[in-house]
Parts: structure tokens; sequence; C-alpha cells
């Protein structure tokens, strides 16, 4: 039985849900046809018609291009990142908060992390400037990779249907 509300699985088509409880609705093992109705749900608000193989984010999927069969990470406005194991952040217009003045746009006065110690990077798209994902790392730490699914074993294992077709 699903736990979770209309209005949550609503939420969780438009994208207004935080990934971790995306990620958790999505793998519940006793729904199967959760996710591939969550994926007809997403296909049919895209404005393109490649296919969607896993959504990295509300904003952000790995698709199957049509005709070439390569799978890339793909933004909602179409424009695409790189291929879909590689990191897209490399890919992104990257905004990098690291002074006071920038962090209090974001932060209330005084909350605002010491940027000696903490900086946000803000990755959007460089097409239609969506922000996919903000990192708050230390100044001189590297660009984070942070979810690297293993497509092949959530389609097999988790939802268990057919891998799409791969060319890359
Ligand atoms: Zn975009």
């Amino acid at each position: 039985m699903s736990t979770y509300t209309p209005e949550q699985v609503s939420k969780l088509v438009d994208g207004k849900l935080d990934w971790d409880t995306t990620l958790r609705m999505l793998s519940m093992p006793k729904d199967p046809e959760r996710f591939s109705l969550y994926l007809q749900a997403l296909q049919a608000r895209r404005p393109w018609s490649d296919r969607i193989v896993l959504p990295l984010g509300p904003h952000l999927h790995v698709v199957q291009q049509t005709q070439s069969k390569r799978w890339v990470i793909q933004c909602d406005c179409g424009h695409v990142f790189c291929d879909w194991n590689e990191n897209w952040k490399l890919h992104a217009n990257l905004y990098v908060r690291e002074t006071e003045a920038a962090m209090t746009e974001v932060y209330p006065r005084l909350m605002a992390p010491d940027t000696a110690w903490q900086v946000y990077r803000e990755y959007s798209c460089q097409q239609c400037g969506t922000l996919h994902d903000v990192e708050a790392p230390t100044p001189w730490y590297p660009v984070i990779h942070d979810f690297e699914p293993d497509i092949d074993a959530f389609y097999k294992e988790w939802v268990k249907l057919p891998l799409p077709e791969r060319s890359n």
C-alpha cells in the first residue's frame, strides 16, 4: 500500500519535492508501476520527445535521444549538458558566492557562513538559467559529483523494467 498522499504524488510530478524524497518514493518496492507512471507524467509535461530514462532533479534528466539512442543529460528547456555518465556540473554555468555581500543575498544577515571556510556554488543551465543544484563546500573543495546512479541496476532490480536502448 502506498503511504503517500495524492498531494505528494502531485508535487512529485511537478518537481516540488526534494530529491531524497523523490528517490524514496520512486524506489518503493511494493509499487512497481509507480516509476513508469511517473515517467509518463514527466514526459507529458516536457516540450521535447526524447525519452526520459531517469530524472536527476526537478528539471534535469537522463534522456535517450530519439534518433541516435545516445543517453545524455538534458534540461527541461532542451539544452544538452553532456553524456549521461559525465559530471554535468562541469558543463553548467557556475556562480560562486564567496563574499559576505553575495552570501547575504541568500542568507539572513549574520547567519551567513564565513566565506573563509564555506562558499556557495550554484550550477545552472546556460540556455534557460534554471538553477539545478547548489553546493556549500569549503572554498578549495573540488566540484562534487554527487549523484552517479546505477541505472542498469535501478531498472533491473528496483523497477523491473526493460532498460531503454543505449548507443553510448
Ligand atoms: Zn535549460
